[in-house]
Parts: C-alpha cells; sequence; structure tokens
C-alpha cells in the first residue's frame, strides 16, 4: 500500500511540475496489496489481514474519495460498537468509555466485573499518580502498571493492546504507539486529566468519523483499494514489473540502478533518478548495505512479529454466544492460545451468507511466535477449540481459511522513534532515495499511505544547489 501511494503521489508531482515522469513498481509477491487481501468465496468475504481503518486520519478516507470508492465505505454497525474481554470464564465488555489505556467514566469502572474492588479504586487513583520525573520513553507495560496498576493492565489494557500491535507490551514503546497518552500525562498531569480536557474540548471526529463511523472498511473488500489504485496506476502509465528488487546501488554522478531477481523476461535491472523503496525495514536494509552501511544496521535492528488469522464460518445455529460485540480480547493470564476473536459478521455487513457467521481468530504476535508455525490441521484445530470454549461455536465450519503472515508486523520498542528519526534523518541526506511502509512512524492504513507520500516528496525533490 505504500509503495501504490508513493507511485500516486510521484504522479502528482510530475504534473503540477508538468515534469514527464516514468515509473516503475517492482512488487515481488505478483500481486498488489501487500497484506491487503480480501478472498470472496461462495458468499463469504474474508479478510486476509487487516478488515478496517481508522476515519480519524484522512489519508485513508482521501485516497478511497480520489479513487471514487466513497459508496463502498461503511462504518462498524452501531449495535456492535464495544469490546468483549475474556475474564474468569466469561465474556465481559470493556469498561465504557475506557480508550485502550485512559480511564473513561468513573460509573462505568466502578461496577466493572473485570478488576477487583481495589483494582478499580487504583485505576481511579490514577489522577493522583504524579507525572515522571524521568523524560524520555518506555514500555507500555511500565507506563500502565505505574499508572493505572498491574490489574488494569493485566486484564483490560494487555489483551486490548495485544489485538493491536501483536507486541510484547514490556517492550512496546509508549512514544511510537501510544504518543497521544504520553502526552497527557506530560502535558495535563494524569490520564484522567488528559480525557477530561479532550471531553471538555469536544474532540470532535474527523469530518470522515463524523459520516462514516471511527472505523471504517470497503463493502467490497480492503482488497478493493490497493487493486483500484493500481489499476489507476497502470492507466495513468506505471510500469508494474514481477519481481524482487534485490539490490540497490548509486550510480556515478546522480542516480540509482535497482537489480531485480526471477524477472521472469523482464529487465535485470533499472536506472532511475529516484527510488523508493516500500519494503519491510530489513528488506530495505539489505537492499541499501552498499549505499549506506549504518542506515542499512538501523533498518535491519527492527524486529518483526508473525501472527496467524483464522477465518471460520458457522450457521448462526451452531454459535450459542450471541455475537453482539465487535469481538473479544483475550488477556495473556488467561493462559489461551489466541489473542483476539473479530465478529466479522457482527461488524459489517456481506462478510457472511443469510444465515451464517464469520468469525476472524487472531493467534500468535511477539509472545507467541510458536502458533505461526502449525501447520494447517493443527492451527485449525486450535481455533476451533478456542471459539468453541469461548463463544460456544460448536458443529462443523462451512468455511475456513488459514492465513499465516510471519514477520509482518513491525516491532516499535522502547527506542523505535529515535531509530525511525534517525533512519528518516539519514534517508534525507541521501538524494533521490525515500523510504516508505509500516516500519517508521505508523503501522496504521493511513499511517502507511501518508509514509508513501512523504517518501515520494523526499525522493523527488530537487537537490539543493549551493
Ligand atoms: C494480520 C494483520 C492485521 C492488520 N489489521 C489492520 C487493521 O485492521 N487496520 C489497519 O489500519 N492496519 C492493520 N494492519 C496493518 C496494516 O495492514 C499494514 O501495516 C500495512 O498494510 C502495511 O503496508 P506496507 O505497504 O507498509 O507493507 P506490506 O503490505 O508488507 O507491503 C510490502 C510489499 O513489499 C513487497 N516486497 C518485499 N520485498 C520485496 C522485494 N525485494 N522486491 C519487491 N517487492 C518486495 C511485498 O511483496 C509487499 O507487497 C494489519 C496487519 C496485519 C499483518
Amino acid at each position: 500500500m505504500a509503495g501504490l501511494a508513493a507511485a500516486e503521489e510521484i504522479i502528482a508531482l510530475a504534473a503540477a511540475a508538468q515534469a514527464p515522469t516514468e515509473i516503475t513498481l517492482v512488487e515481488a509477491a505478483g500481486r498488489v496489496g501487500g497484506v491487503l487481501s480480501t478472498v470472496c468465496r461462495d458468499g463469504w468475504l474474508i479478510e486476509r489481514s487487516a478488515d478496517n481503518f481508522l476515519a480519524a486520519r484522512p489519508e485513508a478516507v482521501q485516497l478511497v474519495e480520489r479513487l471514487g470508492l466513497q459508496d463502498q465505505l461503511v462504518g462498524v454497525d452501531p449495535r456492535v460498537r464495544r469490546a468483549l474481554v475474556w475474564h474468569d470464564g466469561r465474556a465481559v465488555p470493556a469498561p465504557q468509555g475506557f480508550r485502550l489505556l485512559a480511564p473513561g467514566r468513573i460509573g462505568s469502572i466502578l461496577s466493572t466485573p473485570l478488576l477487583s474492588p481495589l483494582g478499580r479504586l487504583r485505576l481511579i487513583a490514577e489522577r493522583f499518580v504524579p507525572p515522571r520525573s524521568a523524560q524520555g520513553d518506555e514500555s507500555l507495560e511500565s507506563f500502565v502498571v505505574r499508572r493505572l496498576g498491574r490489574e488494569a493492565f493485566e486484564r483490560l489494557v494487555q489483551p486490548l493492546a495485544a489485538g493491536i500491535w501483536t507486541a510484547d507490551p514490556a517492550r512496546l514503546s509508549m512514544a511510537a504507539a501510544c504518543g497521544e497518552f504520553l502526552a497527557m500525562e506530560r502535558e495535563q498531569g494524569s490520564l484522567w486529566a488528559g480525557e477530561r480536557r479532550r471531553a471538555r474540548a469536544g474532540t470532535a471526529p474527523s469530518a470522515a468519523g463524523a459520516r462514516y463511523g471511527q472505523f471504517l472498511t470497503l463493502r467490497s473488500g480492503m482488497h478493493t483499494l490497493p487493486e483500484r489504485l493500481a489499476e489507476r496506476l497502470r492507466d495513468q502509465g506505471v510500469r508494474f514489473i514481477d519481481a524482487a528488487a534485490a539490490g540497490v546501488e548509486r550510480l556515478p554522478g546522480d542516480g540509482w540502478q535497482i537489480s531485480l531477481a526471477d524477472t521472469a523476461g523482464a529487465d535485470a535491472a533499472i536506472d532511475a533518478d529516484a527510488v523508493v523503496l516500500a519494503v519491510p525495514a530489513p528488506v530495505a536494509g539489505r537492499l541499501l548495505a552498499s549505499v549506506e552501511p549504518a542506515l542499512a544496521a538501523d533498518l535491519q535492528g527492527i524486529d518483526y512479529a508473525g501472527s496467524a488469522v483464522i477465518s471460520l464460518g458457522f450457521a448462526r445455529t451452531d454459535v450459542a454466544h450471541p455475537l453482539d460485540a465487535a469481538g473479544m480480547v483475550i488477556p495473556r493470564r488467561a493462559k489461551r492460545r489466541i489473542l483476539a476473536v473479530s465478529f466479522s459478521s457482527s461488524k459489517f455487513p456481506g462478510r457472511a451468507p443469510e444465515g451464517c457467521v464469520l468469525l476472524r481468530v487472531f493467534a500468535g504476535g511477539a509472545v507467541d511466535p510458536e502458533v505461526v508455525r502449525l501447520d494447517d490441521a493443527a492451527i485449525e484445530a486450535v481455533a476451533r477449540a478456542e471459539v468453541a470454549e469461548l463463544l460456544g461455536a460448536r458443529g462443523t465450519p462451512r468455511i475456513v481459511q488459514i492465513d499465516r503472515w510471519h514477520a509482518a508486523m513491525p516491532q516499535y520498542h522502547v527506542g523505535h522513534v529515535e531509530r525511525a528519526a534517525r533512519i528518516m534523518e539519514r534517508t534525507a541526506a541521501i538524494h533521490g532515495l525515500g523510504l516508505a511502509g509500516a516500519a517508521y512512524t505508523g503501522v496504521g492504513i493511513p499511517q502507511v499511505i501518508a509514509s508513501g507520500q512523504a517518501a515520494a516528496r523526499h525522493a523527488c525533490r530537487r537537490p539543493v544547489t549551493p
């Protein structure tokens, strides 16, 4: 998605400058979209990875609108806009108003069965916890335990966060992943005060959020976004090559050569004035090894985690749970094999045939890498056993789709913001180079699109002549 967004931006820049431009997009997988992919079969619509994006940032919605796909936008069904948390053998709603790690309403915290009486009081006492004197980054776990108490961390924040970043919370950087909450502590003294200020300011949802809801998808599936953009780029003359970039060299003077592997008849190398690398960071690091070793080392130092999505379709009558939420997250302390279950057909229309429901089970992540390595039969058995116990899903699924994403999610460890800034600074010093993708300043689809656009502007800016 980042590479396609970069190509679109280069076309816009070239049009503005009235400069004829040739763009070649090199893609190793034989299809566009990277992790974004949708399976449509026998009335089921199954997202293989992301199934929504945030409307709070404009980039994805604006792209949808530029592509004329706005009629396809659909928000999460208002009746199921809540998350359940597995606790003591049952599914319990997260307290109303609790925003990932910011306490919401006192009433809902005081009455939540998720926490013990002491745990609730500790969470409410967050407003009296003094801000940390030390400046700088901290892990999510350290921040939340310090401010909200260990119980709120283990029973509430850890499972909610695991469903988003698939990260180890003891290593996940607050500055990189939750900068907004870090700033609340620094500027308002507590998350409680920060949330109240936010409420007073009436932090309005973005225009798109107000129109469609905060979490959006496309009726025809997320794959529509990269595929439609690729179609548009082809029409605008972008050349697509099915090959892996195997090396990147600077040419004497000013320019680049990208060598290709497995080209199946295409050019074995491409010469270019500028290059945007929209590949996972370790791949970018390997490609740039001879161009800038220090930059390459920083890129290769970004860890990735894998995860698996096991989609199971059932007859509605085979699932006991009412599925009256967006999904359920499972705390690590419950010692189960899965991170979360998304109730796809409750969230969005058209995901399952009449009389059926679609569940997407998430497993793996940085803290349970083994499960992703299980073979299909074993991983399906894990997912089915879990949904049987957690949701009363019995009988044979009508459809099963297993997707493993090895090393697909960049891990923003403590110190990531400094590393990403260093990477961007070193990249900026190299004329004609741009780096894009989820590895740097946000894993969400809008951020990834923004990173492609920014990388295009970097790569195509004119050299400063003294
Ligand atoms: C399971 C899962 C669920 C997610 N859910 C959500 C969600 O609900 N909402 C959300 O906003 N985000 C979600 N995300 C995150 C988001 O989807 C990704 O961060 C984003 O799509 C990544 O886009 P990208 O362009 O950076 O990278 P990728 O999609 O990884 O694309 C990288 C591309 O580079 C290509 N490539 C690699 N090496 C080479 C080479 N040598 N030569 C040529 N091409 C190469 C690959 O084939 C691939 O096409 C999810 C991610 C995962 C894995």
